[in-house]
């Protein structure tokens, strides 16, 4: 499908809308349809299979069977590898249209979707290619002190985890999904993906391509729906062997009771962040716009976003000004207009959400030196937001917002700092901005995060491990070290 940055919803008209069971396009058991609508106008962009626990049931048996019987087990590492490059390859011939959908859907900048979600996606699965043929046990000399004299011979074995339900969220909605089957595939394992229901597009678009490359039917399928109903039945599933899942701790919290609840299946949570961004008084110029940029970026919309920002006392006006400058700067606009800096929220409820934020902030007594509120009167977009005269015990500043909205706090001391980045219950990432590198490698051992980025942010890469400490999640994903999460360790022991 070719398309050009001027065409509309009817464009899409030739893109999947049914969910994608077994290597078929079905529609769901109970008929029904969702909308997916248009965050920059409100309007319906399309109408989607609504998947259930009826649907899940059947896509979680069709990904059982291709676990246990299906060529996918039994196919050499080496050509697993292989497709799973070509899926990398297809979604670099399709960039165009993926970015477009993306935009369209989920409201991000069209150039945004192109340079980074994109790319992303592409190079995680050409990562993830990589290892498919170095999942490797090893031999282990060995020594049972209660059988003297005994000689074995023992290794591990490292097998695929089996059936992997994924539930991602609508922020990065194509490069959650990327996240997510890059290492279920190059493991081996089979997988039932539930992409957000308010950016279903391009995960159902995927898995066109997923075919394509030559993945086999019912290694991969595609459930749209509601978290509620389809997610909650992915969640409770017996024989659903791991959940991955991101999205809000809110929510992790449930997928933890549910397995509780069922068979104690494994779980990968990637959740929350009220992430720190740090500062110093002799941080480079470029501090300012990498503060905004952490905050900023994808809308506020990241769990990572650098939310909490930090500044040392004599620096304090001079960067909070600076960033508040940048935020009245942007230019916000539909996703598909190439001048857009910043697209809409979401969603309605997330537009709810954060003007929300921003009324008890108001209400709290905190300042607004940029943006506040909403932004137009069409779409869900809110203002680039700088808020200061914060206290520790505002919403404001202890809750995950997922907006463009940033408090700014000051600070005195390295030794101080350290607990101040601390002191939430969440530990995803943090920034830190300082010309003295003995003084940022000391501030990031003491940070309780799963990322810490010195003089730079939102620097992703398939090859880094990405997670979070505390309530901010279980396991990584990406790097090498996702791959724990997708296996089973198998000892076996010979006596010789
Ligand atoms: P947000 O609040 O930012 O939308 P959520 O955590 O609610 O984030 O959503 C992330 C993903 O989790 C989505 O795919 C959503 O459908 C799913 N989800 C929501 N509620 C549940 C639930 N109770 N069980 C399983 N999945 C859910």
């Amino acid at each position: 499908m070719t398309v050009t940055l001027d065409q509309n919803v009817e464009t899409f008209i030739g893109i999947p809308r049914k969910m994608f069971i077994n290597g078929q396009w079905t529609d769901a058991a109970s008929g029904k349809t969702f909308e997916t609508p248009n965050p920059a106008t409100g309007e319906t962009l399309a109408n989607i299979a609504e998947g259930d626990a009826e649907d899940i049931n059947r896509a979680v048996k069709a990904a059982r069977a291709a676990f246990q019987d299906g060529p996918w087990s039994r196919m050499t590492p080496s050509d697993r590898g292989r497709i799973i490059w070509r899926i990398g390859d297809l979604i670099l011939v399709h960039a165009a249209e993926l970015a477009q959908l993306e935009s369209l859907d989920n409201g991000k900048p069209y150039a945004v979707a192109l340079g980074a979600d994109v790319p992303l996606a592409a190079d995680l699965f050409h990562y993830m290619a990589g290892w498919a043929t170095k999942i490797n046990g090893q031999t282990i000399d060995i020594s049972v002190p209660y059988m003297p004299g005994a000689n074995f011979h023992s290794y591990t074995l490292r097998e695929p985890i089996g059936v992997v339900g994924q539930i991602i969220p609508w922020n990065f909605p194509l490069l959650m999904a990327a996240w997510k089957l890059g290492p279920a595939l190059t493991t081996g394992c089979t997988v039932v993906l539930k992409p957000a229901e308010q950016t279903p597009l391009t995960a159902l678009r995927l898995a066109e391509l997923v075919a394509e490359a030559g993945v086999p039917a019912g290694v991969v399928n595609v459930v749209p729906g509601y978290g509620e109903t389809a997610g909650a039945a992915l969640a409770m599933h017996p024989d659903v062997d791991k959940v991955a899942f991101t999205g809000s701790t809110e929510v992790g919290k449930l997928i933890v009771a549910a397995a509780g609840a069922t068979n104690l299946k494994k779980l990968t949570l990637e959740l929350g962040g009220k992430s720190p961004n740090i500062v110093f008084d002799d941080a480079e110029d470029g501090a300012i716009e990498g503060a905004a940029n952490a905050i900023f970026f994808n809308h506020g919309q990241c769990c990572v976003a650098g939310s909490r920002l930090f500044v040392q006392e004599s620096r304090f006006d001079e960067v909070v000004d600076g960033v508040a400058e940048i935020a009245k700067s942007i230019k916000l606009g539909s996703g598909l207009d190439p001048t857009t800096q910043m697209g809409p929220l979401v969603s309605s409820e997330q537009f709810d959400r954060v003007t929300g934020f921003l009324e008890s902030g108001r209400i709290d007594g905190a300042t607004a030196l940029a943006g506040g509120g909403r932004f137009g009167d069409r779409g869900y977009f809110v203002e680039p937001t700088v808020l200061t005269n914060t206290r520790p015990d505002m919403k404001v500043v202890q809750e995950e917002i997922f907006g463009p909205v940033v408090v700014a706090e000051k600070f005195s001391s390295l030794d101080e700092i350290a607990a101040q980045a601390n002191d939430t219950s969440y530990g995803l990432g943090a920034g830190i901005w300082t010309r003295d590198i003995s003084k940022a490698h000391a501030l990031a051992k003491k940070i309780r995060a799963g990322t810490v980025w010195i003089n730079c942010y939102n620097v992703f890469d398939a090859s880094l491990p990405f997670g979070g400490y505390k309530q901010s999640g279980w396991g990584r994903e990406m790097g090498g070290e996702v791959l724990n999460n997708y296996t089973e360790v198998k000892a076996v022991t010979t006596l010789l």
